[in-house]
């Protein structure tokens, strides 16, 4: 679709005068200085300002990609319905969407990768959607040192890109997670022993903010905020470029490991020794799991290690190379060689993060992976079940980077505690198991947590990315850090666009 300028300036014209017309403040309420329009009334001004000056850039329902584009999700529970989808094709009109969002008193999600996995994380039944597809912007700084990188773009993007000058960064451990998510609230990779976690390598950050206007945050210039991005999520803005520091690593040595049921005690002394003695001195890490086939009974624990440089098998997965394996595959090759076979493909299930944390103790973790099986079985029977244990490493070392690099983070973790996250992964096919098996997690968790707690070896972290619904975060957080946070909050964003008009994810609170 294309316009003359004319008829785009009478399009804009009327629909600026449909939104006066059927804006009215009788279903709104103000707070804080911003309005906000009930959900049909603020999506309805929203999209027919936001396709009369943009065109085909804003789908409606009826639009042939639509059905497409609502379920460019990871997790079919997050194929909701939004009244339209908005592709800025750059930052400018992000900003033009986020004053059209504030003057429409509009709700709106943002999506990125789309690989937050809860219904609303990243999606709106009703509202606008903001999809970041289109800026994909990708640029290698001449100097090696960095790599400017667009919000729309997944990370085997990012790696394909730096695979031409020998360089890697830290990013997802898989193929297609997208990066905004990781560099607002985290990043698990595999070196972040050495290297800290992906939100500690972004070097800056280009935001609109909720009154429009466009900032950069970094070491020097707005500081405050480029702290506060640091795992603050989507609570001040939008981010519309991230400068990710590049690492000269052309290559990387990796193992694959799967075993056998009777190794799973083994297999979790092992990821308790490979936490405890994970120093900084060689990037290594994994994602660790077990799966459990509640149908078969079939118990498979299996390893994906990577340690940076060409030294194979890799040595610190030792402790892991000395048990027994079903079947082991080393080999050496590129980043970008490793991570492009690494696919997670969308709308496999309806799916469900959920997590604790505990310092490394093997026979409590033993305790729990069994008593995980026992809950798996009590659920057996719904349909397409497919439960993962996974063990999430955080070595000393990992916090020492934020610790010392001069600007932190906001998760604030001391580097004097070796820490493991447990967590659930858990797939399922069918809506009328969602309450059961959010419900089954939960519990599982919070009874879990608190025998932890009793025997003194609770952490009260949680990861953002993978965490479920129905945990907070933020309580996790230092207080300082939230307070603080909640402070540039205000100071960033006075109107509330991020915390009243943009609800979903994790939010700070009021
Ligand atoms: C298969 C799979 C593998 C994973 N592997 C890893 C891993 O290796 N390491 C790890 O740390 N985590 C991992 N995760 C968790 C992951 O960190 C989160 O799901 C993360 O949110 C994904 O980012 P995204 O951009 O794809 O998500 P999205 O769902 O698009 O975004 C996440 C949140 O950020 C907001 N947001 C998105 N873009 C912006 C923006 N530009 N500005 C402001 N807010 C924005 C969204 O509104 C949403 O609330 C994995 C998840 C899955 C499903």
């Amino acid at each position: 679709m294309s316009f003359s300028k004319l008829s785009l300036a009478s399009l804009i014209t009327s629909a600026v005068a449909v939104c006066a017309q059927t804006y009215p403040t009788t279903n709104s309420s103000i707070s804080n200085g911003i309005t906000i329009a009930d959900l049909a009334t603020g999506a309805s001004c929203a999209c027919t300002r936001l396709a009369a000056t943009f065109g085909d850039l804003c789908l409606t329902a009826n639009s042939t990609n639509y059905t497409a584009e609502v379920m460019e999700y990871w997790d079919i529970r997050s194929d909701l319905l939004p009244k339209c989808i908005f592709f800025p094709a750059d930052a400018d009109q992000v900003a033009t969407a986020v004053s059209t969002f504030t003057s429409c008193g509009a709700q709106f999600a943002i999506r990125g990768g789309g690989h937050m996995n809860f219904p609303g994380s990243n999606n709106i039944d009703g509202g606008v959607l903001l999809a970041l597809n289109h800026l994909t912007d990708i640029v290698v700084a001449s100097d090696n040192s960095s790599i400017a990188v667009g919000p729309g773009t997944r990370w085997v993007d990012v790696y394909e890109a730096l695979a031409p000058y020998g360089l890697y960064c830290i990013g997802g451990r898989l193929k297609t997670i997208g990066v905004p998510g990781l560099e607002l609230i985290g990043g698990f990779h595999y070196l972040i022993n050495k290297y800290g976690f992906a939100m500690d390598n972004v070097l800056s950050y280009d935001v609109v903010l909720g009154n429009g206007t466009q900032v950069v945050a970094d070491a020097t210039t707005n500081t405050d905020l480029f702290w506060a991005l640091k795992g603050g999520a989507n609570n001040f803005g939008i981010v519309t470029k991230f400068v990710i520091k590049a690492l000269p690593i052309p290559m990387i040595s990796s193992t694959i490991q799967a075993f056998n049921e009777s190794y799973a005690e083994d297999f979790i002394a092992a990821t308790v020794e490979m936490t405890q003695n994970n120093d900084a001195e060689i990037g290594a890490g994994s994602v660790v799991s077990i799966q459990y086939n509640a149908t078969t009974k079939v118990v498979t624990p299996s390893l994906l290690g990577v340690q940076e440089g060409t030294e194979s098998p890799p040595s610190r997965f030792a402790p892991y190379s000395r048990i027994p394996s079903l079947q082991t595959v080393n080999n050496v090759s590129t980043p970008r060689e490793w991570h492009k076979n690494l696919d997670t493909p969308n709308q496999m299930f309806r799916v469900q993060f959920a997590h604790k944390t505990i310092k490394p103790d093997t026979d409590q973790l033993v305790k729990i992976y069994k008593a995980w099986k026992d809950a798996v079985d009590t659920v057996s029977d719904v349909k397409g079940l497919y439960p993962t244990f996974v063990l999430n490493i955080i070595s000393k070392s990992t916090m020492t980077v934020a610790k010392e690099n001069g600007i932190g983070n906001t998760w604030g973790l001391d580097d004097d505690q070796d820490l493991i996250i447990w967590q659930l992964s858990t797939g399922w096919d069918n809506a009328v198991d969602d309450l059961r098996m959010t419900n089954w997690a939960r519990g599982f968790l919070d009874y879990w947590h608190a025998e932890n707690q009793a025997a003194g070896l609770a952490s009260e972290f949680i990861y953002m990315g993978d965490a479920g619904e129905f945990q907070e975060p933020f309580t996790g957080f230092p207080l300082k850090n939230v307070q603080r946070m909640r402070q540039i909050r205000e100071d960033v964003d006075p109107l509330g666009v991020f915390s009243r008009l943009n609800w979903g994810g994790f939010k700070l609170g009021n």
